[in-house]
């Protein structure tokens, strides 16, 4: 991967949710080589050390500034706080609510246990709420012109999936519209709102949730024209895009990064 990059954010300040984890880190990586500023946030501590050591490893200098907040995405108080937090860097540009979780136990209609339902729309849709809220009141406070949001929603918001996951599903789903209609609304202030729809990808939260469940695995890998999953980096790539001033006529878009997925029709392994 390259190291040095064309300076695509700087001056940009953004913050990452779930950015220790596999979408999360590479797309703080590609963030900071063009020149962002970029506060990472994540529940877990030590996968948040992990990360900035890595980085630290990978990118032994930029220009942008690093760090990182231990925080719950459920929790308003510490989305607002961390978003404030920014004021001091010159305030929030960029935001990518990306933390999301999609548990082992969710499952169809009848089986899916509602605390595994309440958790999953917790942290996926009113995680993302919370980010979206606290980001307007940033731009508002700090007057942009121009800022944009990226929310990970997923292929199951546009595509039933056969092997039953019905909490992720509608929380996706909730993402995609939530994220369409925050676009249209705030349109004419210059703050575009889109979202993300990566197909299943080679990171801990599909990879852990497969497991050695062979069965599980084929349905999904006999989606992909590819023949495979895709990399975290790829949907990272994506972000980029929508982060930076060369998508500035593009909003309230389910940007789809899927390896051609959503537009196949497969008819053998
Ligand atoms: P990941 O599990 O590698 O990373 C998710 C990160 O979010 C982890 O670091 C985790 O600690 C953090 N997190 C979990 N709960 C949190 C909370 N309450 N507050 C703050 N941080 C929290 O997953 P990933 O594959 O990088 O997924 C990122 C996003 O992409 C998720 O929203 C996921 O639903 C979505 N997505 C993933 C896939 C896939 O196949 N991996 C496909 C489509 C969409």
């Amino acid at each position: 991967m390259a190291t040095t990059g064309s300076a695509r954010l700087q001056g940009k300040n953004a913050i990452i949710t779930g950015a220790a984890g596999g979408i999360g880190f590479e797309t703080t990586y590609l963030f900071l080589r063009e020149g962002a500023s970029v506060l990472m946030l994540d529940i877990s501590e030590k996968a948040l050390q992990a990360a900035k050591a890595k980085l630290s490893e990978l990118l032994p200098t930029h220009s942008g500034k690093l760090e990182t907040q231990i925080v719950d995405v459920t929790s308003e108080k510490s989305v607002a706080s961390a978003v404030e937090y920014l004021d001091a860097w010159g305030g929030l540009d960029v935001i990518f609510n990306n933390a999301g979780i999609m548990h082992a136990k969710d499952g169809d209609a009848v089986d899916t246990p509602e605390d595994i339902w309440d958790l999953t729309h917790n942290i996926n849709v009113k995680g993302v709420w919370y980010g979206c809220r606290h980001a307007i009141l940033s731009f508002k406070r700090n007057k942009r012109k121009t800022a944009s949001v990226i929310n990970t929603a997923s292929v199951v918001a546009l595509v039933g999936s056969a092997t039953a996951q019905l909490a992720y599903t509608a929380s996706k789903g909730a993402v995609l519209a939530m994220t369409r209609e925050l676009a249209m609304v705030h349109a004419r202030d210059g703050w575009r709102f889109n979202s993300l729809c990566p197909a299943p990808l080679n990171t801990p939260l599909l990879q852990d949730w497969l497991g050695d469940d062979v069965e599980k695995r084929r349905r999904r890998e006999i989606q992909f024209p590819t023949g495979r999953f895709g990399e975290a980096v790829e949907i990272a790539q994506g972000v980029l895009f929508l982060a930076s001033d060369e998508s500035s006529f593009v909003l309230g878009h389910d940007f789809v990064i899927d390896g051609g997925m959503t537009k196949a029709y497969i008819t053998a392994e």
